[in-house]
């Protein structure tokens, strides 16, 4: 009896090597996995419009506490101009790799498990 010869062909793995997770505050992963939970806490116009007939509409995330400011075209509603203004430890520290979102999502999971 001859043994059949079975040719398994090698598999590379070729993942690439993960971004060092130091540094990112699993307080944060949420929002950057599903994004910020805007509110909105207010408008104003006048001197704080950047043009003739804005209004500026400052937002505050739910969960981390950042706040965003859009400068919003009344009578149309075009987008003349956004702010963020992140909450301490919400952005990695300068020089840090940017973790892409699978990362986060990991995080998130880790963290609420
Ligand atoms: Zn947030």
């Amino acid at each position: 009896m001859t043994a059949d010869v079975v040719h398994i062909a090698a598999v590379k793995t070729t993942r690439k090597a993960r971004p060092a997770l130091e540094g990112a505050d699993p307080t944060f992963a949420e929002c950057h996995t599903l994004g910020h939970a805007w509110h909105r806490l207010g408008t104003k116009q006048g001197e704080w419009a950047k043009g003739p007939g804005e209004t500026v509409v400052y937002l505050e995330c739910l969960r981390c506490t950042s706040h965003r400011a859009d400068w919003i075209r009344s009578a149309t509603g075009v987008l003349a101009a956004r702010r963020y203004y992140y909450t301490e430890g919400y952005l990695r520290p300068k020089g840090s790799a940017k973790l892409p979102r699978k990362d986060w999502r990991a995080l998130w999971l880790a963290a609420t498990s």
